[in-house]
């Protein structure tokens, strides 16, 4: 098996997982009990807490656990907009947003919010210009993702940082940072709220953050026993916690080797494609332009979910768009056509997404095996 869908989700590393059972069988005390058997949990979890804080250029207290990054997504939003609740705000995001960011903002326009939908460059990023000539007084929040999980854009959050502090200091800025989080180097996160998923990045599903900077006004979620400063409530998961912290330690002591790795494949494959194919374009930015693993690719007149198939009876899995949008039999229409893709380029997209686990070798057989589909579905659709 060739596993090349890792923007849906990765493979557990197997430190990760140890460390989950771990935390299941011997140590599953609860984080919240005051006796030495519950204080040492408690102190892994902060540990790990002050290490993903490290990362993303922010405090322990600024980090929030939650379930996943759908959760970090739909508190960011809904906890912006409850401190503003019975005033009409102005609530910013882009047409290119993963589902749980965009359904959001769908629902508070439902509910009579001011909502924007930036458009999208032809490579996947957001319209900055429009962004600026959309801000006003009235701005209650801006979410604008750092890579895009379709077609691997990456967005530059200072320049957005800056354009909006320059036309509305007073909104929040976040930003779904879930297919950023180790594919890009770490730096300081220039946004106020930030989600991420350890499923992204080769920890446990079930475990999420939402990292939420100090001055930052925001309503609870979960209500309960006040865990995670009262702004989540539920016991911890301490399994997903602390592999997900596994992981991370991975990718930061060997993350530059890892994405190094990562562009290699995705060269390879796009240099053994392209010379073997015509009528191959990328949806998204430049070959080296965007996120290190991923790879959105139109192969003109073969429909994206045959080439799918065809492959997987190869034992090679990809992806036509996002895993969510994908069950709806939706291809990736709206992110694509909002890029400005026709409808046959749309149609004909493929999603190959890279992960640690890859190898430069294995492209060989991937291109061998689309070169070989493609030819033959071409053949056949003539
Ligand atoms: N945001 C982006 C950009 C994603 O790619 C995904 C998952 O595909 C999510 C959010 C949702 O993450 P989770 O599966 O942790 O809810």
């Amino acid at each position: 098996m060739i596993y090349l869908d890792n923007s849906a989700t990765t493979r557990v590393m197997d430190n990760a997982a140890q460390i989950a059972l771990n935390a299941m069988t011997d140590n599953y005390a609860n984080p919240a009990s005051v006796y030495r058997f519950a204080v040492d949990t408690d102190r892994k979890v902060e540990a790990a807490r002050a290490n993903l804080a490290k990362a993303l250029g922010a405090q322990p207290g600024e980090i929030v656990y939650t379930s996943c990054a759908t959760e970090s997504n739909n508190l960011a939003v809904f906890g912006v907009a409850n401190v503003h609740r019975g005033r009409k705000r102005r609530f910013i995001t882009t047409q290119v947003e993963h589902p749980s960011i965009f359904e959001t903002f769908r629902a508070l326009d439902a509910m009579g919010q001011d909502v924007v939908f930036l458009g999208s460059n032809p490579d996947g990023t957001v319209k900055t210009d429009q962004l600026a000539s959309s801000l006003n007084e009235n701005t209650a929040l801006v979410s604008v993702m750092h890579v895009n999980n379709e077609v691997g854009a990456i967005n530059d959050l200072g320049e957005i940082a800056a354009i909006i502090s320059r036309y509305s200091p007073n909104a929040v800025f976040h930003s779904d940072g879930v297919q950023a989080f180790g594919k890009l180097p770490f730096e300081p996160v220039p946004a106020q709220l930030y989600s991420i998923s350890g499923h992204k990045f080769n920890a446990p599903k079930g475990v999420g953050a939402l990292m939420i900077r100090q001055r930052v006004r925001i309503g609870k979620g979960l209500l309960g026993g006040s865990q995670e400063r009262g702004i989540r409530s539920g016991t911890l998961n301490t399994p997903g916690i602390l592999a997900m912290d596994a992981a991370l330690r991975h990718y930061i002591e060997n993350g530059d080797a890892i994405r190094a790795k990562l562009l290699k494949c995705k060269q390879r494959l796009m240099e053994l494609l392209s010379t073997q194919l015509g009528d191959v374009y990328i949806n998204g930015p430049d070959i080296n332009q965007g996120a290190p693993n991923i790879l959105n690719l139109s192969f003109l007149g073969v429909p994206g979910e045959v080439l799918l198939h065809a492959l997987e009876e190869r034992g090679i899995y990809v992806s036509t768009g996002s895993a969510c949008s994908q069950k709806k039999n939706q291809t990736s229409n709206r992110v694509l056509e909002a890029m400005g893709l026709s409808g046959d380029r749309a149609r004909s997209a493929l999603r190959i997404s890279l992960g640690m686990y890859n190898e430069v070798a294995e492209m060989d057989a991937v291109a061998a095996a689309i070169v070989e589909n493609v030819n033959r579905l071409r053949r056949f659709g003539r």
